[in-house]
């Protein structure tokens, strides 16, 4: 069959003279399609392509035209086709009964052929418009139910929260709900701080802030808290709403559940007795002061201690006692030192602790302190038990921290010769 684009228009007339007049007036302009009784126009429409209108006449052998009609508007397939009755019946009656049946127009017999065209045309027009505008609905209807399930599943899977200006929380996912342990309507409304949790640092809130008042996007990793206390990682991004006049209304979070990994992090850098840093991280943590030390051309300084006659503990008491001698130990040394100086185990019964931005005298009066606290505290089953220290400082011309331990080790050696439980400061030529 021949590919037209052309308007199929079904000419309905039990007398074959009126059908070749009216086909001789639609031929130009359309193609077309005839029957001569209403048997036949059922037979038509059931097969595609439909017409996109029909021509009906009203008296007709066998089924009259208001059957077909009838027909016609009950069957789903076939309602939306346009009616027109062609007719030479124009009695009140039948044009009212025509109207209810579902026709758009009526034309009489004789017509005009400038008439039919007019009004067929007309005809046309309005269902093909309403027939646009209806596949536009049903798209837009199903665009809408792709979204809708989409937003189900992103509320469901994808943490998300979005805040005003000042932070105040307006609006949460699901996930959200279920990981911080709130519900919606606890949450909707409180500020976005009260899921802060303690370990971060202000500083990273402050740099948060400064960023995205700015307009710019956010990323990092933050810590919060849960309802009950317990915590999670989150990887988030940040990014300002900016409404249809480009101002910015608030602030749309989207994050990702870090927490396992975090842990695993965590685990590879903390030392499993004691749970302070292990050994690789302060390794990782001295690259990154000798980088500063050298950016800002302030130098770091070092304390190193080492439990003394430590050996006596295990060969008397074994080795859990031990144990909890360098746990009790660890304990005093994180709650003695600064924010800001790294502590960890560096192996052994022995300690390192890596004071940024800290001159030796310093590090020194620090690790005086910390010496006085082991002393005076008292230990589960031992009772006492003392340290030495060896302080040194950071070289700006040295390029790795193998120098400043070895200068510490140095001075923590002299401290040992010296009668223990002393601090000792480096210095080029130990007497
Ligand atoms: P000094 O004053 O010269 O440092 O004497 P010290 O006895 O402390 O030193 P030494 O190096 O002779 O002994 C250190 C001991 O620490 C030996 C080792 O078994 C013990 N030690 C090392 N790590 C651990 C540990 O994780 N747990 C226990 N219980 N003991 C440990
Ligand atoms: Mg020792
Ligand atoms: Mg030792």
């Amino acid at each position: 069959m021949k590919y037209t684009n052309r308007q199929k228009i079904l000419i309905v007339d039990d007398e074959p003279l009126n059908i070749s007049i009216v086909a001789e007036i639609l031929r130009d302009e359309y193609d077309l399609l005839v029957a001569t009784n209403g048997e036949k126009v059922l037979q038509i429409v059931s097969s595609d392509p439909k017409p996109d209108l029909i021509l009906l006449d009203i008296m007709m052998p066998g089924m009259n035209g208001f059957e077909v009609a009838k027909v016609l508007k009950k069957n789903p397939d076939t309602v939306n086709i346009p009616i027109i009755f062609l007719t030479a019946k124009h009695d009140n009656e039948s044009i009212v009964k025509g109207f209810e049946l579902g026709a758009v127009d009526f034309v009489s017999k004789p017509f005009q052929k400038e008439e039919l065209l007019a009004r067929l045309k007309n005809t046309l027009q309005i269902f093909n418009l309403r027939n646009a505008l209806n596949r536009a609905l049903e798209k837009s209807q199903q665009y809408a139910k792709t979204i809708e399930s989409q937003m189900r599943l992103i509320d469901k899977n994808i943490i998300i929260s979005s805040t005003d200006l000042e932070g105040k929380i307006i609006e949460v996912s699901d996930a959200f709900c279920k990981i911080s342990g709130y519900s919606k309507e606890k949450l909707i409304g409180k500020m976005h701080r009260i899921l802060r949790h303690p370990d971060m640092p202000s500083s990273l809130f402050m740099k948060l802030w400064e960023t995205i008042t700015n307009g710019e996007t956010w990323h990092g990793e933050i810590k919060n808290k849960t309802k009950n206390g317990s915590f999670y990682w989150l990887d988030i991004l940040i990014y300002p709403i900016v409404d249809d006049l480009g101002n910015k209304s608030g602030y749309t979070a989207i994050s990702q559940n870090i927490t396992d990994k975090k842990r695993v992090e965590e685990l590879s850098v903390t030392d499993q007795l004691t749970q302070l840093h292990n050994r690789m991280y302060l390794e990782n943590s001295f690259s990154k002061e000798i980088k500063r030390a050298k950016r800002y051309n302030h130098s770091f300084a070092v304390i190193m201690l080492d439990i003394d006659h430590f050996k006596e503990v295990n060969d008397t008491y074994g080795h859990d006692v031990g144990d909890n001698v360098l746990v009790g130990i660890s304990k005093i040394l994180s709650e003695h030192i600064r924010e800001t100086d790294i502590l960890g185990r560096w192996g052994g019964e022995e300690f390192l602790i890596i004071c940024p931005h800290t001159s030796t005298s310093e590090a020194y009066a620090l690790a005086e302190k910390l010496r006085v606290s082991i002393e005076t505290h008292p230990i589960d089953v031992i009772g006492h038990k003392c340290c030495s220290f060896g302080v040194s400082a950071f070289d700006l011309k040295d390029e790795t921290y193998k120098e400043v331990v070895k200068h510490a080790d140095e001075a923590l050696y002299t401290a040992k010769n010296n009668g223990r439980n002393q601090v000792i400061q480096y210095t080029l030529n130990p007497s």
